[in-house]
């Protein structure tokens, strides 16, 4: 293993070897309108957040800004740069301020940043955010383990971020986590998903994503939970955003898909993982994510090889092997 990682460094080849999924459009047409896909998927790449938050490693700032910038050069329309949390909390965050700050803000690309309070949300102001991400979970054993508040008054907490970025003319974006499934709670049950999710909605979140934090969904659970929250919020407003534990990423977020969902959350190289639940394994790696759609006729804008390139160069960095299988496969061709 140590072997091949040496050979993954930045800029290296992974853009000339990779597989391209062959697929003709007439083919893609056809598979779409037989199955109901949408034709263009947003992705969201949580990588440099949700991902390096997660690693042992502490990586240097000037590592971050760089992986971003590949990230915005692949052509991912939604980097979460970072997080304005207390850096006694997350450590790995505390450059927060220089990451947004040293990143080359590419025209049509967002960077949200996650703000769990008032305070964070005016740092990130300060800093030149131009959105926001607020979440609460659907277990409430989850929301007092995770961030020490009932899931009621977490949601309370975050009212006052939300008016302060109405006033601003921010965008706020919703993170409901444990959707299917929590690792002291056990089954968490849709109507609880359904309603957290309509709780984040009716304060203002334009998109509402639904997290399988630590990965133990399965097809069947995620078109139940679906099913219950698209009663409550519209499914153009609905994100998914799942882990990779049980190996079941690939086909929760095809099942999603198929219910009309067009936002997928994931992270280059599947980086991260849940410090609250043993083992979980980080989200789903974009590469594959990516490799699905462009599979399945479904328009991303992403340039897959560029982000591999990205996935090789964090790798690297943080001396790890990467979870895409995309990117191991095409290490050894
Ligand atoms: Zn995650």
């Amino acid at each position: 293993m140590a072997a091949l990682m040496m050979r993954v460094g930045p800029g290296s080849f992974a853009s000339a070897r990779v597989y391209r999924p062959a697929l003709c459009s007439a083919a893609a047409a056809i598979l779409r309108s037989s199955s109901s896909l949408p034709e263009r998927v947003k992705i969201v790449e949580v990588g440099p957040r949700d991902g390096l938050q997660n690693e042992k490693t502490v990586v240097p700032t000037e590592v971050k800004i760089r992986l971003i910038d590949m990230l915005s050069e692949a052509g991912l329309p939604v980097i979460e740069a970072t997080s304005f949390v207390s850096p006694k909390w997350v450590p790995q965050m505390s450059d927060q301020e220089e990451v947004m700050r040293g990143l080359h803000k590419k025209a049509g690309v967002n960077y949200p940043v996650l703000t769990p309070n008032l305070k964070g949300f005016q740092a990130a102001m300060k800093a030149g955010a131009k959105e926001v991400a607020i979440f609460g979970a659907a277990s409430e054993l989850f929301s007092k383990k995770n961030i020490n508040c009932s899931v009621d008054e977490s949601l309370l907490r975050f009212e006052e971020v939300m008016r302060a970025a109405n006033q601003e003319g921010v965008p706020v974006r919703g993170y409901v986590s444990c959707v299917l499934g929590c690792p002291y709670e056990g089954k968490v049950s849709p109507n609880k998903v359904a309603e957290v999710a309509k709780r984040l909605y009716s304060m203002g979140c334009y998109e509402i994503s639904l997290g399988d934090t630590i990965g133990v969904g399965t097809p069947g659970g995620m078109t139940e939970m679906l099913n219950a929250v698209k009663k409550e919020v519209p499914v153009e407003a609905l994100a998914v955003h799942c882990h990779d534990t049980y190996g079941q990423a690939l086909a929760n977020i095809l099942v999603a898909l198929q219910n009309g969902v067009s936002v997928v959350d994931s992270s280059v190289a599947g980086l991260g993982g849940c410090p609250y639940a043993q083992g979980a394994s980080g989200n789903v790696a974009t590469e594959d994510v990516v490799y699905m759609l462009h599979g399945l006729g479904i328009h991303t804008g992403v340039d897959l090889p560029k982000l591999l390139d990205a996935g090789s160069y964090i790798c690297h960095s943080l001396n790890r092997r990467t979870n895409s299988k995309v990117a191991q496969a095409s290490c050894k061709l």
